[in-house]
């Protein structure tokens, strides 16, 4: 997306779009990244509760099927003695250390269980009695040194094998003896993990794809989310801009012509009085001019860094609309404009705000409304009140603003007519101070204008209870 963020009048330059440009792909980066890591460690952990759930399920299953063959043993075995004897329908598949089968050995043992475990029965000592189930090569025949333990094949699979300790059948004539009596044997019933572990690798795989996937879909995601994070700064580092340029320029028109004035009289051999004068006059409208622009610009100032009122009083907007309209009677009849007051509520109708600011906002209305209105205009300053605002429309009919012209006036320094309005010696701040007061208060301003008919701007300010 190109940086085209349909700037006023001025671009940010090449430089300092490259700036932009740089952050903004750095911003892309830190968000694609975070995002990254937050993924990643989101399909560890799925990774491993789902790893962790196959494994207590699994060795939850070795533990009842060595349990179920502890009990099965220990209702006939008392020692190893007894093993020949036992019931190849218990274990068909068991084979003696000596490689005396109970029955002969089949490729495929018949119990379901006997294809996925080994059964060893092992002495105190660690020598092999017996064994039955599959017979993985390499797993060492000890005393089992814990009673869960995690072994490994010669083919380095992996297998969980727990061991339970076979005692001597307990004759009921003889009765529970008060020693524990001693186990003749170790009961090692194990599992291969191989169907497991292939089944977590291909876990494994789909959660490494999945993060591709989603890593994929969130790098255009940040570049679009950095690019809407950065478009506000980019904004409003353009407008600063403008804003600066705007302003020197507007501070070099006066000091550019007291400049020409005193050199102007500086060339002068000897000057007269009148000459003096003028001199003077010159100096004094153009010093005017700067002070009024640079209070007007520490006004703007002030209201961005403190956009709410400081000094705050009940103040009624009926007696706002008269002494503006007093003020402003002899600039009317100076223009020979006929400046009305039209007042459509109660006589109190208070607005909670700074007066002073609240004032200075109709006055900037009033008088742009007689500035631009011709010689037996009508200017009508009309009060009225709905669903708890106060709404002044300043209604003049003057030149009026074309309908593109209308959301630019309110722009700093923006001047419609730029020649006519520095005879008059405005800067084109007005509308931005009055919008800024009347953003200051909760409240807005709006147009409505036809050129060539006239204009009426209407300020809406939340009444105050
Ligand atoms: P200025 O100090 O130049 O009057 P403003 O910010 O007050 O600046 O107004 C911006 C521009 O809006 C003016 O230059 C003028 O062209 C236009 N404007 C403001 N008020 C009126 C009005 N009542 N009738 C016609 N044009 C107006």
């Amino acid at each position: 997306m190109a940086w085209d963020i349909g700037l006023p009048r001025r671009r940010v330059s090449k430089p300092q779009n490259q700036l932009f440009q740089q952050s903004r792909f750095r911003l892309a980066a830190w968000y694609a990244g975070v995002m990254g890591v937050i993924l990643a460690l989101l399909g560890l952990g799925m990774y491993r509760a789902i790893a962790h759930a196959h494994e207590v399920t699994i060795d939850r299953e070795i533990k009842s099927v060595a349990d179920a063959l502890k009990n099965a043993l220990k209702v006939t075995l008392s020692d190893e003695q007894q093993l020949e004897q036992l019931s190849p329908q218990l274990l068909p598949d068991l084979c003696l250390a000596d490689n005396r089968c109970l029955e002969p050995r089949q490729q495929t043992p018949s119990s379901p269980y006997l294809q996925s475990y080994y059964i060893r029965i092992i002495s105190p000592t660690g020598e092999l009695f017996a064994t039955a189930g599959t017979r993985p090569q390499g797993i060492p025949v000890t005393v089992p040194a814990a009673t869960w333990q995690t072994v490994r094949d010669d083919s380095n699979q992996h297998y969980h094998q727990v061991a339970l300790k076979l005692y001597p059948t307990v004759s009921p004539e003889i009765g529970p003896t008060a020693t524990e009596p001693e186990s003749w044997a170790y009961l090692v019933v194990g599992r291969s993990f191989q169907d497991f572990d292939e089944y977590l690798a291909s876990v494994r795989w789909r959660i490494l794809l999945g993060l591709l996937l989603a890593l994929a879909l969130v790098a255009p995601a940040s570049w679009w989310l950095a690019t809407l994070a950065m478009h506000p700064i980019y904004l409003s580092y353009s407008r600063i801009q403008q804003f600066t340029a705007d302003a020197a320029h507007e501070l070099r028109t006066p000091l550019a012509a007291i400049q020409a004035t005193v050199e102007s009289v500086l060339r002068l051999p000897h000057l007269s009085e009148a000459d003096a004068q003028d001199t003077l006059s010159v100096i004094h409208r153009q010093n005017l001019r700067l002070s009024t622009l640079v209070s007007n610009l520490l006004l703007l100032s002030k209201l961005d860094i403190q956009p709410y009122p400081v000094k705050q009083t009940h103040c009624n907007v009926v007696d706002l609309v008269h002494d503006i309209a007093e003020e402003m009677a002899a600039f009317a009849l100076q223009k020979k404009i006929h400046l009305a007051v039209d007042v459509q509520t109660e006589p109190t109708v208070t607005v909670f705000g700074d007066e002073e600011n609240l004032y200075r906002l109709l006055l900037n209305l009033v008088n742009n409304a007689l500035t631009y209105t011709p010689e037996g205009g009508q200017v009508t300053l009309t009060l009225q009140k709905q669903h708890q605002q106060a709404l002044i429309l300043v209604t003049d009919t003057g030149v009026g603003i074309a309908p593109d012209e209308q959301a630019k006036i309110f722009d700093r320094f923006y001047r419609v007519d730029t020649a006519r309005s520095r005879q008059t010696g405005n800067s084109g701040l007005g509308l931005a101070i009055a919008t800024a007061i009347a953003h200051a208060h909760r409240g807005t301003i709006t147009v409505s204008s036809r050129p060539g008919q006239g204009s009426t701007f209407i300020v809406s300010l939340p009444i105050s209870s």
